[in-house]
């Protein structure tokens, strides 16, 4: 199983003529209530491409059908717990020409214990993976205690902060980051020498990175394992890197070889660029099954 310690949040969309000045009052053309966060998309996107995931979260119990929804999905949701903190948030604006302006807040995801944790990781095998991002409370504890337990631990920081370079990374197994992650956690600009500090500071792990419409890079072994994007007409790439993640994670996890497992992650998120939204957009096992086919 792969156990995803991950925030679930809920998307207020807002279209508006343009985004709310100091002082205005502005009304909204139209409004949308998505489910969210990048741990609910890649339990979902673990999901959907058949892996056995197990999310572990937290939101408040008003926002039942949240849970429900990922459910739904294929989400195993017994490690979600119902809060008396609001659900974590955002408010979104989004202009005509399909800019945002964001207002986040953590709420319920930022109420994971140490505790949650060790319950959640009870009962656990040697062959199960760990997953978590940075939208969650007591990561350091998640690492660490997976770590503990000789679980294969896979950290996408995102989104970065300064906080992750103090962060137990000894833990990890699997580094997920997109080009803009691994700039600030190498302090390197250049994709020569970001990939340099990773190979000389990070070889006891593996690290993919995702460098959008040119693809991907994975640092195995001393290896360089590079795999092209699929040519697509992009309209969204909301969830690009959660839907690639969930799609790698789940054949990698299933002992599929890295190579493999990187094109059906970039399939899956290339068909993904080509719809709208987040959760919405990640595509079924089929629909990428029937895109490799082509
Ligand atoms: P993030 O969404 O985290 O910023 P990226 O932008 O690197 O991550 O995208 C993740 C993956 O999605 C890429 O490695 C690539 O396979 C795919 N992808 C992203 N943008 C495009 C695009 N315009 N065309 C095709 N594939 C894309």
């Amino acid at each position: 199983a792969i156990i995803n310690f991950g925030s679930i949040n809920i998307d207020h969309v807002y279209q508006v003529d343009h985004f709310v000045q100091p002082g205005e009052t502005l009304a909204s053309t139209h409004y949308q209530q998505l489910l969210g966060g990048k741990g609910a998309n890649q339990s979902i996107a673990l999901a959907q491409a058949g892996a056995d995931v197990c999310h572990v979260g937290s939101i408040h119990e008003n926002d039942a059908a949240f849970k429900q929804a990922l459910i739904k999905k294929g989400v195993d949701c017994r490690g979600v717990k119902c809060s008396e903190t609001p659900s974590g948030h955002a408010i979104i604006q989004v202009t005509p020409s399909g800019e945002n302006a964001i207002v986040l807040f953590g709420g319920a995801n930022q109420t994971i214990t140490a505790k949650t944790v060790m319950q959640a990781l009870d009962g656990t095998k040697p062959s199960d993976w760990v997953l978590t991002q940075n939208e969650t409370s007591s990561i350091d504890q998640v690492l660490r205690q997976a770590k503990e337990k000789q679980l294969k631990v896979a950290f996408n920081p995102a989104p970065m902060s300064e906080s992750v370079k103090s962060l137990p990374l000894e833990c990890i197994d699997l580094l997920i980051v997109n080009e803009t992650e691994a700039a600030a956690l190498t302090e390197k600009d250049s994709l020569d020498d970001i990939v340099a500090v990773f190979k000389e500071q990070w070889s006891e792990c593996e690290v993919i990175i995702t460098l959008g419409k040119a693809g991907v890079m994975m640092l195995k072994n001393n290896d360089c394992i590079k795999v092209d994007a699929f040519l697509v007409d992009a309209v969204d790439t909301t969830a690009a890197g959660d839907t690639f993640i969930g799609y790698f994670l789940s054949a990698y996890s299933n002992h599929t070889d890295a190579k493999r497992a990187l094109i059906r992650g970039c399939a899956a998120s290339a068909i993904a660029v080509t719809r709208e939204g987040a959760a919405q957009s990640i595509p079924t096992q089929k629909e990428v099954d029937r895109f490799l086919a082509k």
